[in-house]
């Protein structure tokens, strides 16, 4: 494969001995024995196989760089760029210690219903930014479809978890290009604290056992979630009526 500018002359030069070699060992086999030396043989192919090898390691790199991007597409959300259902998932599956946050954005309906279906996805758009914007680079940040979202924080602590998630309960403000109308859209948030050996499907009904929680208490919170005995509810200052 084709990584770096030194592959291309590594490979014409040892294309070119191994076919040097071959036409030497077929005319020793046929003739009994070589009617060229090896260093013509060398330099014949080499003038020869130049133009075939560089085609060849073009058409391979542009295979790789199709195979990657195509990898990558299947990974992504195709509207906000974030990982899509099915990545977040997988990589879920190989976390150990930290926080699950599942959100749902509030009366998102009514955006699309007032502003209309592309101003809805700006909207979305926003939200994915701001959850990046909010987390570090090495965290978890997935759409799991429509307007529902998942990030997972490796090892962190109560209360950073508890302040990310009353960031994220404060949503999104977005300005309408036409109008200049501000439209602010809260989020329920569902947490929940994996310590290790969760199964992902149990991890996610939980965190969406909170929100649900998180929903019907009001909405722009964040919900502590875990066993069905112990749901903590907790209203992040800034948001609670
Ligand atoms: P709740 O607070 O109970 O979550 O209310 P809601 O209005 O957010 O929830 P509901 O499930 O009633 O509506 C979700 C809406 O999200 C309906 C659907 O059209 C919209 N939606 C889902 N995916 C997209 C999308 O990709 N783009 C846009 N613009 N809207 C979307
Ligand atoms: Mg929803
Ligand atoms: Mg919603």
């Amino acid at each position: 494969m084709p990584r770096a500018w030194w592959h291309w002359p590594i490979s014409v030069i040892l294309w070119s001995v191994i076919d040097s070699l071959v036409v030497i060992a077929i005319e020793f086999l046929i003739l009994g024995g070589g009617s060229n030396k090896f260093t013509e043989h060398f330099w014949i192919s080499m003038t020869t196989s130049t133009p075939l090898v560089t085609i060849a390691l073009v058409l391979i790199a542009r295979g790789e760089r199709l195979r990657r991007d195509a990898m990558r597409l299947a990974r992504t959300d195709s509207l906000t760029g974030l990982l899509n259902r099915g990545a977040f998932m997988a990589r879920l599956e190989k976390q150990t210690n930290g926080v699950l946050f599942m959100l749902d954005l509030d009366h998102f309906k009514d955006v699309n219903d007032g502003f209309g279906h592309p101003v809805g996805d700006e909207v979305l758009r926003g939200m994915a930014d701001r959850m990046r914007h909010l987390v570090r680079a090495t965290d978890i940040v997935g759409r799991l479809g429509g307007e529902e979202f998942a990030i997972f924080v490796a090892d962190i602590d109560t209360d950073s978890a508890e302040q990310l998630g009353a960031r994220l309960s404060e949503g999104v403000r977005h300005e309408e290009a036409y109008s200049g109308t501000a439209i602010n859209v809260t989020s329920s948030v569902g947490l929940l604290q994996a310590n290790g050996g969760l199964d992902t499907k149990r991890m996610l009904s939980e965190a969406d056992k909170a929100l649900y929680v998180a929903k019907a208490s009001g909405r722009a919170r964040a919900v502590w979630g875990g066993d069905d005995s112990s749901v903590e509810l907790w209203l992040p200052p800034q948001v609670s009526a």
